[in-house]
């Protein structure tokens, strides 16, 4: 759980990390429960590079340009090997290039993949034996290093360019068919108000673009009675917003047979304390009406839903091996949209998939309009190693991908200005997020997931975390602004996730 962190303690322990993530919001909570691992294991998180014993860097690979980040990073600060720092690769990178890893940056000594994070306090043992500061002035005889081999490949590396005796090499790499979850009672939660939980790793849908289920593994799912048990325990710790997590969140098959998905959202929204409960990603395949029904049902569910399209053109979905048509998925929407509230509804896509004609991008065009989305995350597509997509050969040159991503984001933006001005007299919640001093504004978050900006009285005793009532004035494309008008106190008795014409 949480409250690893404890600073008094922690400043005591001598062994110090510094960890870096890349990516997406399951690799934030993984690198979540990484630090409380290490944590756990005597270390210390520290704030810079240069503070570090151990530097880890939680890595992403979906797109060329995020795997290319971590190189870099490890280029950059190559020469503290030599102040006997250590170096470990987490995460999509570390599963995707695995042992590629130790040739093309010689100075790391830890490859592990996200399926084998349960295994890190082992891994953590034997590089602390292998490595030691002491060990590291001493030469040692050939062999010794060789002698940790039982759980992790432990071995000298050559032709480095560094003292072969200084290179130590540990992997977790072979986990990928495991059905285990990661699941640890540590976990350091750094927003002590809103807090992940990953109910369902890996994925089994092999879309033929992407280097998921080569990097996370197969689709496992945990016991509802162990993720309920974690909401339990984090709203008696006073969190009040709940994120499930998984890439196909809603393809969650309880292993323990007891609750579908769609139920154990709403057991999730009924534990005491939580006030709102989100869920990412959805797979539009497994989109069930009962999700949308459990929406109505239990108030603390969020009005928002995550359904990535990636195209509206049916040809390319099935090239894209999607598993839906664009009539299913607008099916799907039609459930949504025939809600008792007004859930907002985000998604992504990507452009210039191979073989992607300038009609079938039309007709991607077409079902922003047809969908008003709230929101569209957009990408380039980007040739992944491994995935059936790289071989087609009738790729899309660069400038026009960029150029169809360009049109698309100022459609989208069109749409949003629009959308969003359907807000303006509405009072809607707020959860409190912080405060930008210079525009003196508090910044909120909408249940419907959006950035709601606004003033409030000086008197008004406000802090992160907290729940107000706002009065929208203004709205923009990406963000809303208005008015605090009623107190935390005053305001109980509103709906977490209403929305109230004045
Ligand atoms: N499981 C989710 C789904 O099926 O919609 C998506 C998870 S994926 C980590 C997040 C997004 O990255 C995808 O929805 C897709 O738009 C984008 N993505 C994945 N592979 C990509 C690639 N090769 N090039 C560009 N974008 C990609
Ligand atoms: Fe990637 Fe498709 Fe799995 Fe989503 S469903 S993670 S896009 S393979």
């Amino acid at each position: 759980m949480s409250g690893v962190r404890e600073p008094a303690a922690q400043e005591q322990r001598s062994k110090t990390f510094y960890l870096e993530t890349f990516g997406c919001q399951m690799n934030v909570h993984d690198s979540e429960k990484v630090v409380g691992t290490l944590v756990q294991q005597g270390y210390r998180q520290v704030e810079t590079v240069e503070q570090a014993d151990l530097i880890l860097y939680n890595t992403c690979s979906i797109r060329d340009k995020a795997e290319q980040k971590v190189f870099h990073r490890l280029a950059d600060y190559k020469k503290l090997q030599s102040q006997g720092k250590k170096f470990g690769v987490l995460g999509c990178v570390a599963q995707q290039e695995g042992e590629k890893i130790f040739e093309r940056a010689p100075h790391v000594s830890l490859v592990c993949g996200s399926a084998s994070y349960r295994n890190l306090p082992q891994m953590l043992v034997q590089l602390e034996n292998a490595s030691g500061p002491a060990e590291r002035a001493i030469p040692r005889a050939a062999g010794e290093v060789a002698a940790l081999r039982d759980d992790a490949f432990v071995e000298k590396a050559s032709d480095s360019g560094l003292r072969t005796r200084d290179l130590i090499r540990i992997t977790g790499l072979d986990d990928r068919q495991t059905d285990k979850c990661f699941e640890t009672e540590f976990t350091a939660r750094t927003n002590p108000h809103r807090g992940y939980i990953t109910i369902i790793e890996g994925c089994d849908k092999f879309c033929a673009y992407c280097i998921v289920p080569f990097t996370r593994g197969k689709e496992r799912s945990r016991t509802s009675d162990s993720v309920l048990l974690e909401a339990r325990q984090m709203g008696d710790l006073g969190y009040t917003e709940i994120q499930l997590l998984g890439q196909n969140v809603n393809s969650y098959k309880d292993p323990a047979g007891k609750r579908s998905f769609a139920e154990l959202l709403a057991a999730v929204g009924e534990v005491p304390g939580i006030r709102r409960v989100r869920f990412t990603t959805s797979h539009p395949r497994d989109f069930g009406r009962d999700i949308v029904d459990a929406i109505d049902a239990v108030p603390s569910l969020c009005d928002h839903v995550h359904l990535p399209v990636q195209s509206g053109s049916t040809r390319l979905l099935d090239a894209m091996q999607r598993l839906y048509t664009r009539e299913q998925y607008l099916e799907r929407i039609g459930w949504i949209k025939s809600a008792k509230r007004g859930i907002a509804i985000t998604t992504d896509v990507i452009v210039g998939f191979p073989g992607e004609t300038e009609s079938e991008f039309e007709q991607t065009l077409t079902l922003l309009e047809q969908v008003g989305y709230d929101g569209v995350f957009s990408f380039k597509y980007s040739p992944r190693p491994n995935t059936p997509a790289v071989t087609l050969d009738d790729a899309i040159p660069d400038q026009e991908k960029a150029y169809r991503l360009e049109v698309l984001m100022a459609k989208q933006r069109e749409l949003q200005i629009i959308r969003n001005k359907r807000y303006l007299g509405m009072i809607l919640e707020v959860m409190i997020e912080g405060r930008n001093e210079a525009r003196q504004q508090w910044i909120g978050r909408t249940s419907q997931n959006k950035t709601l900006n606004f003033l409030a009285s000086p008197q008004a005793k406000l802090e992160p975390g907290s729940y107000v009532s706002v009065l929208v004035t203004g709205s923009f494309p990406n963000s809303l602004v208005g008015e605090c008008c009623i107190s935390e106190q005053m305001e109980l008795s509103v709906h977490p996730s209403s929305m109230i014409a004045p």
